[in-house]
């Protein structure tokens, strides 16, 4: 049983690093922001609850929080562990977590908020699918169209300019006290999160003492999101997760 946080400011990729090492591990990966997204994209009440918070680039409530976290891990479909998202992001959210659950590892994706501005102002999300795209580095072989499935790009309501702006401020405040009570019990591994993906999926493993990734076989398809994340008061999505920051 493997128990992961992964934290980093939007943009930090923690969405691809959490399903690489997911999909590798037989872990669930479980997205806080994802489980607000999908929310609100199926306009459930907490969706229209939170939409607006989301959209301003707002912390929303921990007891709200707290309760969605609680209700996805009481689901128990992870029978080998879990790697989760977002949360903790304020020091009461993270003694709430260490009340109940014994982590193995604290990842922490370094990104200077210059690289952050740069990558994040260029996302893009696959309406449909929810695949990730980034206009720098993986953009889509069709302008505003989805490799995987035709679907429309369209950009996070909340990757703007001013929500950014929030949200680092937020991240600095707010996040940097819960890596603190994470480091004094060392859990913490910090790593650069400027290299591509792999280089950084490496050094993660390297960092917590896992061996290196299996290489994929030629031809094998990306690795499967494997979180079903609405809580259990929700009925089961019917399209994949978007993968988040
Ligand atoms: P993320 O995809 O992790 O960037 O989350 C998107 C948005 O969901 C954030 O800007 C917050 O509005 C909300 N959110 C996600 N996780 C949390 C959390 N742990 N505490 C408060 N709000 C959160």
């Amino acid at each position: 049983m493997r128990k992961y946080v992964i934290m980093g400011v939007q943009g930090s990729g923690k969405g691809t690093q959490s399903q690489l090492l997911a999909a590798d591990l037989d872990i669930v990966h479980i997205s806080v922001g994802d489980i607000f997204r999908w929310n609100v994209q199926n306009h459930t009440k907490m969706g229209a609850y939170v939409r607006r918070t989301m959209a301003a680039g707002e912390l929303v409530g921990d007891d709200l929080v707290e309760s969605v976290v609680r209700d996805r891990l009481t689901q128990h479909d992870w029978n080998f562990g879990f790697i989760i998202d977002g949360f903790p992001r304020d020091p009461r959210q993270a003694e709430f977590f260490l009340e109940s659950y014994d982590i193995d590892g604290v990842i922490e994706l370094d990104l200077p908020d210059s690289e952050v501005r740069r990558r994040v102002l260029n996302r893009r999300l696959c309406a449909d699918c929810g695949m990730d795209y980034n206009l720098i580095a993986n953009s889509p072989k069709v302008p505003g169209q989805c490799d995987m499935c035709g679907g429309e790009l369209i950009t996070r309501e909340d990757d703007t300019e001013e929500a950014l702006a929030v949200r680092l401020r937020d991240y600095h405040n707010q996040t940097n006290p819960v890596l603190a009570i994470f480091r004094r019990k060392e859990y913490v591994v910090s790593v650069d999160a400027r290299p591509g993906p792999e280089v950084v999926q490496a050094e993660i493993r390297k960092r917590l003492g896992l061996p290196p990734a299996q290489p994929a076989p030629l031809g094998s398809p990306p690795p499967a999101q494997n979180s079903p994340l609405p809580a259990p008061s929700t009925p089961a999505p019917g399209r994949k997760e978007p993968a988040s920051a």
